[in-house]
């Protein structure tokens, strides 16, 4: 079986643990726990794509990994 194709698991293939203060919907994340609505990392890397940021829309999860 190939663990990549398991959806419960992280992108380095372990099992993944929701984090209980990292809530997120992005199901296309390899580091999403897909069945708890959270992220299955440790800390997360939040940043910007704007010079100014002034809304929610402006920030980005940095730690994002598509999904396989
Ligand atoms: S790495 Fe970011 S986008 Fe991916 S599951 Fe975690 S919080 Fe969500």
């Amino acid at each position: 079986m190939n663990e990549y194709t398991n959806r419960d698991r992280t992108y380095e293939g372990q099992p993944c643990t929701p984090n209980s203060s990292i809530n997120c919907t992005v199901t296309s994340c390899a580091y999403h726990c897909q069945d708890a609505q959270r992220c299955g990392l440790n800390s997360i890397q939040v940043g910007t794509h704007e010079t100014n940021p002034t809304q929610d829309q402006c920030t980005d999860c940095q730690s994002f990994k598509k999904r396989w």
